[in-house]
Parts: C-alpha cells; structure tokens; sequence
C-alpha cells in the first residue's frame, strides 16, 4: 500500500430511502460499549432482554423468539430452510422484489413454489390464496409479505393466515419493514412464523433478523425428515445457545445486539400505538405535500403503508438526477425503483427515526426544488403548506 486512507468520516445525511434508516444517538452509543463474551453471564443476560422486548414488538409469547445474526435477508433463509423440505409444496404471494425473492429461497431449499401473483403496487387477494391452497396436494406453507418495500403495498395479513390453517399449512410473514411501525400481530392473527429486520422500523443498523417461531412451527422443525441444509441458520442448533443450554454456537455479534436493545428499548419506551399513530401521521402529512407537488403515489389506495412511498415520477422529469440532487445538493437519500418500477418512482421510506416531522418538510423542500431543476412549474411552498395543514389539522 502506498498510503494509508485517511480516518472514514461519512458526510452529513438524512436517511429517507428504503432502509438504512436514521439511527438515534443512544442505539450508537450503545454500539460503542466494551465487549463482552458471547457466554459472559452479563451478556447472557441482555440476550434475555433483547428476547423480551422482541417478543414485545411481535406481540407475541412465542418462547423462540431471538435475532438471527444476519440481515433481513437471512431471517428469511431461516424460516424457509427450517420449515421446508425438499418436496414441499409453498404458496406465496408474489408482487414485488420481496415476494419474489421469498419464491427463490423456497427453491433452492428444494421446495416448490406455488406463486400467486398481484401486479406490482397492488395486494394479493385471499380468493387468489385459497385457490392456490385448493390446487395443491398437500400444502406445508403459505408465506406473504406483509409491507412490500419495493412498491409500498400494505398486505393484510389475518384471513390469509386463517386459510393456510384451514388447508392444513403454516404461516409465514415477512415483516422487515413493518415491524416496529405498523401493528404486527404474531398470536392475535396466527402468524406460525416471521422475520424481520433491525434496519428498517425498528431504526438500528442493519446486522440482526428477529425471528419468531410458534408452537406448529415448532412441531414441524422436530417432525422434519432431513437435516436443515444450512449449519449456520439450523434453528434447533442456534435455539440451544439462545435457549437454556447456552450451547456455543457461533460468536454473536456482541455490539449488534447491545444496539439492537437499546432500539427496542426505545420502541418501548415510545409505546406501540404511539409509534403507529407517528409513522402514519407523518405519511398522511408527505402525501398531502407529494399531492400538492402533482405527485402521485404507485402503490393501491386503501393499501398504502405508512412507513414506504412509492411516489410515481411525472413524464419528462429524469428520476435518477433528482435522487443524485437530493443527495447532493440536500443531503437527503432516498430511494429508486427495483425491476419494472425502475426508473419510474422513487422510494421515500419514513421509518423509525426516519419518520419526523422535520423530515418531511425537508424531503418536501428538497423535491420542490429538484422539479423545479428538471422545469416543472411548481407554486413556492404547495408542498410545505399541504403538510403542515395535515399536521394543524
Ligand atoms: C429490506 C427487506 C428485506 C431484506 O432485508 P436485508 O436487510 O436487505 O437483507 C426483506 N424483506 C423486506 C420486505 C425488506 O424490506
């Protein structure tokens, strides 16, 4: 090497696309504590507390509850090696990069997936579930996105759980971005099983997925015919080290989990319906502002999540150089669109710390100026005002 680079120091920005979120102070000191020994009892401890407070968040009183160390991403290859095995018939819901990403994980566990799709922007409908249900032999899962963060569809989950029961089959939710800002009810809906993530709603850095498997799901883990393919995400393995036995495992990722409580304690401290009543507020507010900008949202009214905007890019503006002078010029990320909605909306997430007042206003100021780059005739301030009268109201 020639010379060694400087010191790493991030520029000032504020976090309005589709995850990382902002990150509050306290979550970032915790990070930087000492460490501690993955089985140090005081270590042991905190761990008891992270499961708690998760179990708090999903509603739930699932004893296998726990952070798989891994991002989103990885709780999802959780649920699914663990509960599928090679054979296995899985519908699932497939109407964004998520759904879709799902159907592929069930593949290469050696499942078959049995897509029930929706176009891009809308929610998959529970007539389309049952149908698919009706269709299989013998149907071991059903397995829905709940909030779709490449379109902003907000998918209801209840009566889809009760048909996979009726048929026989488990459920499973993806909830990375809802949790933490939108009810997610793991035992009042019946959900078998969920992932999530630490990076979105719950406003930590990304590194953990909290999973939650309930007393079928369990059964099916200690009833399966073959061994889990994946060694790192078996969760009986990785349930005797966060479980009594405290057997070693792999090394937990100590400052993740220190952070990941300090999130979830500030979750708590907040309360559920307050944290609910702010993501949606502060949605209603951006929308108002979008619309007085003439724009449009992609995803399907009446199915519109709080916590992720895909806001339509109006003819002859370029989407990507009003992102680049967000970034720029505002200091403000937010996000593009993935696969056919590519080039054609952008993503404003407003989750977790991410989801303020002041953020709002600033991402409307910061758009207002950017159309007006690209030559839109936008009347000074429409945005800002449309938003405060949802916040005066
Ligand atoms: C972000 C996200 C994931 C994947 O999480 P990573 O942390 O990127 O691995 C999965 N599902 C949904 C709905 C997401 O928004």
């Amino acid at each position: 090497m020639t010379a060694i680079p400087g010191e790493f120091t991030p520029p000032t920005r504020l976090l309005l696309g589709p995850g990382p979120s902002e990150v509050h102070p306290r979550v970032l000191r915790a990070m930087a504590a000492p460490l501690l020994g993955h089985l140090d009892p005081a270590f042991i401890a905190m761990m008891e507390d992270v499961k708690a407070l998760l179990r708090f968040v999903f509603a739930t009183e699932n004893p296998l509850t726990f952070p798989v160390s891994g991002t989103g991403s990885a709780g999802m290859e959780t649920c699914i090696v663990n509960l599928v095995e090679p054979g296995d018939e899985v519908v699932v819901g497939v109407n964004g990069v998520f759904g879709t990403r799902m159907a592929d994980v069930i593949e290469r566990a050696g499942g078959t997936a049995v897509r029930v799709e929706a176009p891009w922007g809308r929610v998959v409908r529970a007539e389309q579930i049952e149908a698919a249900l009706r269709n299989c032999r013998r149907p071991k899962l059903v397995a829905l996105v709940h909030a779709e963060t490449s379109t902003g569809a907000w998918q209801p989950l209840p009566d889809a759980a009760k048909l996979a029961h009726a048929h026989g089959a488990l459920f499973l939710t993806d909830c990375v971005t809802s949790l933490g800002g939108a009810p997610v009810e793991i035992d009042g809906w019946e959900v078998d099983v969920a992932y999530s993530g630490t990076q979105k709603c719950l406003s930590c850095p990304p590194g953990l997925s909290p999973v939650t498997f309930g007393p079928r799901a369990q059964d099916v883990l200690r009833t399966r015919k073959s061994k889990v393919q994946s060694w790192y995400l078996d969760v009986t393995l990785l349930s005797q080290y966060w479980g009594e036995a405290r057997v070693y495992h792999h090394t937990a990722p100590i400052s993740m989990n220190y952070a990941l409580r300090e999130a979830l304690r500030l979750v708590a401290e907040e309360g559920l319906e307050a944290r609910f009543t702010r993501h949606r507020r502060n949605h209603e507010a951006l929308a108002a502002g979008l619309a007085a900008l003439g724009l449009g949202l992609a995803s399907e009214e009446g199915h519109r999540l709080p916590m992720l905007n895909a806001v339509m890019v109006p003819d002859g503006v370029d989407e990507a150089r009003v992102r680049g002078r967000l970034l720029t010029e505002h200091g403000i990320e937010i996000g593009g669109g993935l696969g056919p909605m590519k080039g054609k909306v952008w993503r404003i997430g407003l989750m977790g710390e991410s989801s303020r007042r002041a953020h709002v206003l600033a991402a409307l100021a910061a758009l207002e100026d950017a159309l007006r780059a690209e030559g839109r005739r936008v009347a000074p301030g429409a945005g800002l005002s449309a938003a405060q009268a949802v916040y005066s109201a």
